[in-house]
């Protein structure tokens, strides 16, 4: 098999500053798990390079992988067993969500699409997916829909689609995978209409699970989850791209997943400071 090629990553996502701490309880080699030493975001400091999670690592390889050691290892099984049977019924309760964020019509861009769409009847399903593999099974059930799906890196996915296009951007269980969460939500918000939202759906590193569970708590996923966002860090990353930002389920203590909906603000102001910003560094 072909060794995993990967970089190291410069910045802390959040705050942008350099200069972290390994967190060796978590840490499994090659794959350190540090904390921003300015604001304490916890990420992954060397992150797999996009073209292995092309084919190689590619997400369906890694869940299998993953379910196998988990059940050589797991002490914990039992907790384990309920994880899972909340997890079952947390299906039901984000199908609700996702009908009640994506409204009757419209576009909608699902980031992370795997190999079929989660996005209800009604509007247009946009998908872009990493997986070579599931990308194919996605496109002929998007674009029987009037979508599309591209396979590429959600990054340079997003540019194919024009600015103010979609009323609606799903990114469930994507944004712990992406090594530039900065860079996609930074892009997403220009191709959102004002007023559009994203519902984000990403492990929430404070759960109590997390505390519980320790380093076989199951939002860790070497070398595949590399952000470990909690309620502040996301809020704090969102908002200083100019989202709104709405915890939506924040009631639930035994979640492990953070919900979230991120909305372009309908007035434009936000985006003339970031306009200048450009505009300096143009220069
Ligand atoms: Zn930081």
């Amino acid at each position: 098999m072909s060794e995993t090629r990967s970089h190291e990553r410069p910045t802390c996502e959040v705050c942008q500053k350099s200069g972290a701490t390994t967190v060796a309880k978590y840490t499994r080699s090659p794959w350190p798990v540090v904390a921003c030493n300015t604001c304490g975001f916890v990420y992954l400091g060397r992150v797999p390079d996009y073209e292995d999670l092309s084919v190689n690592l590619a997400w369906e390889k890694q869940h299998a992988e993953e379910k196998a050691r988990r059940k050589k290892t797991n002490k914990l099984a039992r907790f384990d067993a309920l994880t899972r049977f909340r997890l079952k019924f947390g299906k039901v309760v984000d199908r609700v969500r996702h009908a009640r964020a994506v409204g009757a019509g419209g576009r909608v861009l699902e980031i992370g699409c795997g190999g079929a769409t989660r996005i209800p009847e009604g509007p247009t399903p946009y998908g872009i997916e990493i997986s070579e593999g599931l990308s194919k099974k996605a496109r002929p059930i998007f674009e029987a829909r009037g979508g599309a799906v591209h396979h590429e890196p959600a990054t340079t996915g997003i540019e194919k689609f024009p600015e103010s296009f979609f009323d609606s951007i799903i990114m469930r269980s994507y944004l712990e995978h992406e090594a530039q969460p900065r860079l996609i939500l930074e892009r997403a918000f220009r191709r959102l209409k004002p007023g559009g939202t994203i519902l984000l759906r990403s492990p929430n590193y404070n759960s109590a699970n997390r505390f519980i569970m320790g380093s076989e708590w199951c939002g860790f996923r070497f070398p595949d989850h590399v952000n470990y966002f909690t309620p502040r860090s996301l809020k704090a990353l969102a908002q200083s791209i100019g989202y709104e930002f709405r915890w939506m389920n924040r009631m639930s203590l035994f979640d492990d997943n953070l919900i979230v909906e991120l909305r372009k603000p309908k007035q434009r102001a936000v985006e003339a400071p970031l306009a200048s910003a450009y505009a300096e560094t143009a220069v």
